[in-house]
């Protein structure tokens, strides 16, 4: 059996991989762990393999989590839908969030960002595969979030976050990953940031411009079905 050590390694040279495919420079790909449903150990392993940045979908779990793993320096990152109730904990406990998606939450997360802290780093999740998928904010939609997002106080609007319907057709793939891109692009904004690409479909996403890839199974193994 691989350890998560391992995997990480292996994952690093499928990112420098992409990178050196697409013509771009080294480390301009950052790789954000997907913690969810796996335990504290996996991520002090994946600690001490070098990586930093960790991706929770579940609110509790997460605070779970980063209770039992304080003494490290870890950096958290809010990546599954949001009810208005989990704001607060979301806004005083993560580093960035990748899934806001309407006004109202990116509001409240403003609001109840704590002033000792720095803004949160905010990422648009936008629906690029129409009906397949009920998280994101509209193409059409997208604009005018961003614009209104961008202006509020506590919240540092960095770019954009995807999650396309899969296919096993790389063409396709990479046409949904270059519409989030294009999107991104459009926006009059000042954003660096594109979280898209998963453990089967990094490279595309790479191709295409990302500069965070969210990976979970191919460091930590599959998840309990029923625990996606
Ligand atoms: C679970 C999850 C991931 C990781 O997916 P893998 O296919 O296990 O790499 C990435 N992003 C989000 C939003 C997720 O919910």
């Amino acid at each position: 059996m691989s350890t998560i050590a391992d995997n990480i390694a292996q994952v690093a040279a499928r990112i420098r991989a992409a990178e050196q495919t697409a013509q771009r420079a080294e480390h301009s790909v950052r790789l954000l762990a997907v913690s969810k449903t796996k335990p504290s150990d996996a991520v002090r392993e994946a600690y001490a393999a070098g990586v930093r940045d960790f991706g929770e979908n579940y609110l509790q779990e997460a605070l779970g989590k980063q209770l039992e793993l304080a003494d490290l320096p870890l950096i958290w990152h809010f990546i599954g839908p949001i009810q208005s109730n989990k704001t607060r904990a979301i806004a005083e406990n993560f580093a960035w969030v990748h899934s806001v998606d309407r006004l109202k939450i990116a509001q409240r997360l403003s609001e109840q960002r704590p002033a000792e802290l720095p803004p949160l780093n905010i990422c648009i999740q936008v629906n690029v595969s129409g009906e397949a998928s009920k998280s994101g904010c509209t193409p059409a939609d997208l604009p005018a979030l961003a614009n209104a997002i961008s202006a509020l106080p506590r919240l540092k609007l960095r770019g954009l976050m995807a999650i396309p319907e899969p296919t096993e057709d790389r063409a396709a793939q990479d046409a949904a990953f270059a519409t989030v891109q294009k999107l991104q692009a459009s926006l009059n904004l000042p954003l660096d940031t594109l979280s898209m690409g998963m453990s089967h479909d990094l490279e595309s996403a790479i191709a295409m411009g990302a500069t965070w890839v969210r990976i979970g199974t191919a460091l930590f193994g599959a998840r309990t079905p029923g625990h996606q």
